[in-house]
C-alpha cells in the first residue's frame, strides 16, 4: 500500500467533500512494476456521477473574478513545484515510468497552470474596430459551462493539467474522470486544490467504470463540453454518444508518428532525439515515434547508432536510480507490442536489438526489452498501428516523394518529426505533413505555450496555448448603440 502525505484522502471529490462510492464498491490500483496493491479507491455509479456534474453546474453558476481564478492557477503551479518529489513518486508507483520522468512530468504540468495564469487577460472582452451598422460590437469569452475531463494513464498528471488549468482559467465547473490504472496522482492534485481553497463544487472528481461515467457525461444536460484524451476508438464512442445532445468536444486521440531523417541531417542530433522521444514512458506516449524513415544513403550507420544507444538502456522498476525504461502498463500492452514485433519479423523485418521476453503471468511485470527492427514495410502492424511500446521500427526511403507519402499513409495525424539541414526542403515538406505537431530537427513534444492537437483520426480541438484556453469558452457578442 502507498503511504503518502498527499494521499491522506483516497476518495472521489464532490462539492468540496471526499466521498466513497454510494454502493461501497472499490477497485485496486496496482504498481505495474511489482504487482503491489497501492490503494483501494471507490468505484462510483451513475447517480453519484450525476451529483458531481450538478455540483459543478452550481459552482459554474457562481461567477468568479479573473483575479481569483488567477490566484488558484498560480497557487496550484506553486504547490506542484513544492511537491515535485512526492508527486513524481506517486506517478512512478502507479505508472511505472522512471522517477526522473515523473519529476519532469510534474514540472511540465505546473507550466500549464502558470501559462494560463499569465495569460488570463487574453480572455478580456474586445471591442471591434469600426462601428458596423453604426453599433458598438463587443466580443466576450464566457466559460463554456460544465466541462467533463477524461484522461488516460500514460501521463497521469500532465494530461489532466492541460485540461484542468484551461477549464479553471475559463471559469468552467469541472468534473474529472482519470484512468483507473492511475487515479492516485489525480487524487493528490485534488488534495492540493482542496488545501489551496478552490471553492466547493468548482472541481469534482469521479472514479470508477468508464462506460457508465462516460454515459452520464455524454447525456447529462448540464455538461456542455467533454475533453477527452485516449484512444480513437473510445473517442468515436464518446462523440457518437454526445452527438444527439450537441455537446462540444475536444478529442486528443491516438497517433502514429513518423520520424523522417534525410541524408543531409545532423545524424547524431537525430539519434539523440529519437532515443529520447521513442523511449519516454517506455514508448507509451501519443507523440512517440512509431515509424522511422531514413534516407537509404545513411540507413545503415543510422540504425547502427540507434542499436548501440538502445542496447545501453536499462529496463526495470522506475523507482530504481539506473532505470531508463519501466514496465508497460499491463499485459494487454505487452501483448500488443509482442504481436507487432512478431508480425514484423514474420513479414521480413530484421531485429537488431531486443529479444522475446517471457509473457507476464498477470497484469503487472510487463517488462519489454527495447527493440530495434530494420527492413520495416508498410503492411506491417508496426507501421499501421500505434505500437505503444519500446520498439524502433526503421524503413529506408529513396527520395522526398516516397518519404512524404509513407509518412502521411496513416489515418492518424498527431505528431511528426523531420530532420534535414535544408530549410527549403523543410518548408516544402512540413507544409505537406498532415500532422498537428511537427518537430523540425527536434524530437520535442508539446509545451504549455503552444496549441497541441491532432488532424484526421487523431481528433480535434487543441490543448495548450490560447487556443487551448478558448476550447473551454463560448464566444458571446453584444451589439449595442
Ligand atoms: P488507453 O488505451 O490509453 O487506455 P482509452 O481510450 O481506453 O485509452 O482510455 C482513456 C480514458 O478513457 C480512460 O480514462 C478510460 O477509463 C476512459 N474510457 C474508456 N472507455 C470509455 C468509455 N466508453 N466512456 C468514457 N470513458 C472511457
Amino acid at each position: 500500500m502507498i503511504e503518502s502525505p498527499l494521499l491522506a484522502e483516497l476518495g472521489g471529490y464532490i462539492a468540496g467533500e471526499w466521498v466513497d462510492a454510494d454502493t461501497g464498491d472499490t477497485f485496486d490500483v496496482i504498481n505495474p512494476a511489482d504487482g503491489d496493491c497501492l490503494a483501494r479507491v471507490p468505484g462510483m455509479g451513475e447517480g453519484q456521477v450525476a451529483r458531481a456534474v450538478e455540483a459543478a453546474h452550481d459552482a459554474y453558476g457562481r461567477s468568479v473574478s479573473a483575479e481569483e481564478r488567477c490566484r488558484w492557477l498560480s497557487e496550484i503551479a506553486a504547490a506542484l513545484a513544492a511537491h515535485t518529489t512526492e508527486l513524481a513518486r506517486i506517478i512512478t508507483l502507479e505508472h511505472g515510468k522512471p522517477l526522473r520522468e515523473g519529476a519532469a512530468e510534474v514540472e511540465y504540468s505546473a507550466g500549464f497552470f502558470s501559462f494560463f495564469a499569465e495569460n488570463l487577460h487574453r480572455l478580456e472582452a474586445e471591442v471591434l474596430a469600426g462601428r458596423p451598422h453604426g453599433l458598438q460590437w463587443k466580443v466576450h469569452h464566457r466559460p463554456a459551462g460544465v466541462a467533463a475531463l477524461i484522461t488516460p494513464w500514460n501521463f497521469p498528471l500532465a494530461m489532466l493539467a492541460k485540461k484542468l488549468a484551461a477549464a479553471l482559467a475559463a471559469g468552467c465547473g469541472i468534473v474529472t474522470k482519470p484512468a483507473s490504472q492511475t487515479p492516485l496522482t489525480c487524487i493528490a492534485l485534488y488534495g492540493l486544490m482542496h488545501r489551496i481553497g478552490v471553492p466547493a463544487g468548482r472541481v469534482n472528481l469521479v472514479l470508477g467504470k468508464a462506460g457508465p461515467i462516460g454515459k452520464v457525461f455524454c447525456t447529462h444536460p448540464a455538461v456542455r463540453l467533454i475533453s477527452f484524451t485516449g484512444s480513437t476508438d473510445v473517442g468515436k464512442v464518446l462523440a457518437s454518444q454526445a452527438a444527439p445532445h450537441l455537446k462540444r468536444m475536444a478529442l486528443e486521440l491516438g497517433g502514429n508518428a513518423p520520424f523522417i531523417v534525410f541524408d543531409d541531417a545532423p545524424i547524431e542530433t537525430a539519434v539523440d532525439a529519437l532515443i529520447a522521444n521513442k523511449f519516454r514512458a517506455g514508448g507509451q506516449t501519443c507523440v512517440c515515434t512509431n515509424r522511422v524513415y531514413v534516407h537509404e544513403r545513411i540507413a545503415e550507420p543510422f540504425a547502427a547508432a540507434v542499436v548501440d544507444r538502445t542496447r545501453r538502456l536499462e529496463v526495470g522498476d522506475g523507482m530504481l536510480p539506473g532505470t531508463d525504461i519501466g514496465p508497460l502498463i499491463d499485459r494487454n500492452g505487452f501483448d500488443k507490442v509482442a504481436e507487432h514485433v512478431s508480425d514484423a519479423m514474420r513479414r521480413g523485418a530484421v531485429r537488431l536489438a531486443g529479444d522475446d521476453p517471457p509473457r507476464p503471468a498477470c497484469d503487472w511485470g510487463a517488462f519489454y526489452p527495447p527493440t530495434v527492427l530494420v527492413g520495416v514495410t508498410p503492411e506491417m502492424l508496426v507501421c499501421r498501428e500505434e505500437t505503444f511500446g519500446p520498439v524502433v521500427a526503421i524503413a529506408a526511403f529513396a527520395g522526398e516523394a516516397e518519404a512524404i507519402e509513407q509518412a502521411n499513409a496513416t489515418p492518424y495525424g498527431l505528431a511528426a518529426y523531420l530532420f534535414t539541414r535544408d530549410p527549403v526542403r523543410a518548408e516544402r515538406l512540413v507544409r505537406r505533413l498532415r500532422f498537428g505537431h511537427v518537430g523540425l530537427n527536434t524530437g520535442s513534444g508539446p509545451t504549455p505555450e503552444a496549441p497541441f492537437g491532432g488532424m484526421k483520426a487523431s481528433g480535434y480541438g487543441r490543448e495548450g496555448g490560447i487556443e487551448g484556453l478558448l476550447e473551454f469558452c463560448e464566444t458571446q457578442v453584444v451589439a449595442g448603440s
